[in-house]
């Protein structure tokens, strides 16, 4: 009956959904560009590293490219209050992940952090959905009140103002460090692409004892 008045549309093609599809038509779930490293051994995310910091594992669900059909997905679920796009995608990875064993040595799922004031602004951060699907998947807990993304204090603007041009203005935090000693850690982002907000928080949570990261995204910039 609200199909009647609201009629719902694929937010990829903006075509309108059949019964039993929601926010993705199943043409658009085929024609979506696959990464899926975790499939094939791709090292492609683990290498962006390389030199940088210490990678377990690193896949993503797709590649993204301007106007390609992942950006239209990731641009409603990161401005259009799509959240159902990272729960799908979530589902998606998160059943892909389970199946691997390679993945089964992750102890928790940690999402990159909203800084508070965008969190109020956007009212949710986006790979939320994405992020608890995955940690349901592997029957792990999802952990989101450890790494903050915070506003620098002066001394740190001073100190990190070198590197903070290499990582868009991005300074994380740990707290309660404890729940994460020596745990096997999955972080995970909507996108990655030079990798430097992933290479941020990892270095903050590479310094507890005993910490080690793989990465999950929903794309990869191609
Ligand atoms: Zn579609």
């Amino acid at each position: 009956m609200l199909n009647l008045f609201f009629p719902a549309f694929c937010r990829g093609c903006l075509k309108e959904l059949i019964e039993g599809e929601k926010d993705i038509c199943s043409i658009c779930r085929h024609n979506l560009p696959l990464a899926s490293f975790h499939k094939n051994g791709g090292t492609e995310m683990v290498d962006i590293f390389y030199g940088r910091i210490p990678v377990v594992h690193a896949t993503a669900l797709f590649y993204f490219k301007k106007n390609n059909l992942t950006q239209k997905f990731v641009h409603a679920l990161k401005y259009k209050k799509a959240k159902n796009i990272g729960v799908i995608f979530g589902d998606w990875l998160g059943e892909e992940l389970s199946a691997c064993k390679e993945y089964h040595d992750v102890d928790a799922i940690i999402p990159v952090p909203l800084h508070k004031k965008k969190l109020r602004q956007r009212g949710y951060n986006q790979v939320e959905g994405f992020g608890k699907k995955i940690a349901n998947a592997l029957q792990k807990p999802y952990i989101d009140d450890v790494l903050l993304k915070i506003t620098p204090t002066t001394s740190q603007v001073f100190k990190e103002r070198i590197s903070r041009i290499f990582s868009n203005d991005e300074v994380f935090a740990v707290q309660q460090a404890s729940k994460i000693e020596n745990k096997h850690l999955l972080l995970v982002d909507d996108i990655i692409t030079t990798g430097a907000t992933l290479e941020a928080c990892s270095k903050k949570l590479l310094q507890i004892k005993g910490v080690k990261l793989s990465f999950a995204t929903i794309a990869i910039t191609k």
